[in-house]
């Protein structure tokens, strides 16, 4: 039994890790936003409290993104673990977190941060563009296609980039993350949780120092 918290900005690459652990795992990844979509979508108790707020054009309360995440963790597959990715995101919904876990008897083990400069991080999301056509993604500083302006998947010569991944709207995304996660990132150390990620490695590398992490905890279960 592992239950895992990933922490990290945008463009550290967390989700696709998320998807290969928990594969290597066999447990399932939740990721908030889709968790509620679900329970909005069944149109359970807890799905139309949720949407009440939505509705009204305000946030979901952190209580009740929490007890939407308490009602998938007690669901079959995640017997023998899940990953949190993305959440919490703040000290608020760590508490709230912290204490739905703790009325489950259950404990977060281990909480990965994603750690990658803001200079690459700028880079990734700035940089990146996409084929019109087929969708295949590339980056102008790390994966330009092997001829120049074309796609190497369909031969397409129009690419397309997304107008909010400019660098100022992506450094302000940054901004808010690190305001928002500092003292969070803080509160998991204090609590002997916290593992740091070097994310600027491959995905294959940093994928091993997950594993390798996980490892040392399950012999020690
Ligand atoms: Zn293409």
């Amino acid at each position: 039994m592992i239950n895992i918290v990933f922490l990290g900005p945008p463009g550290s690459g967390k989700g696709t890790q998320a998807v290969e652990l928990a594969k290597n795992l066999g447990i399932p990844t939740i990721s908030t936003g889709e968790t509620l979509r679900k329970e909005v979508e069944n149109g359970s108790e807890i799905g139309l409290l949720a949407k009440s707020y939505m509705n009204s054009g305000g946030l979901v309360p952190d209580e009740v993104v929490v007890g939407i995440i308490k009602n998938r963790i007690v669901q079959k597959d995640c017997a023998n673990g899940f990953i949190l990715d993305g959440f919490p995101r703040n000290m608020n919904q760590a508490f709230v977190l912290d204490s739905m876990m703790q009325s489950l008897n259950k404990k977060i083990d281990i909480v990965f941060n994603f750690e990658v400069s803001e200079d690459v991080l700028i880079k990734r999301i700035s940089g990146r563009f996409s084929c019109k056509r087929c969708g295949s993604v590339y980056n102008r500083y790390f994966k330009q296609p092997k001829l120049d302006n074309v796609c190497d998947n369909c031969q397409s010569h129009q690419f397309e980039s997304r107008a909010d991944d400019n660098e100022s709207t992506v450094k302000n995304r940054l901004l808010v993350y690190r305001n928002s996660t500092a003292e969070l990132i803080g509160y998991y150390e204090k609590k002997n949780l916290l593992c740091s990620i070097d994310a600027v490695k491959s995905v294959p590398l940093v994928l091993g120092d997950l594993n390798f992490a996980v490892q040392k905890i399950y012999s020690k279960q």
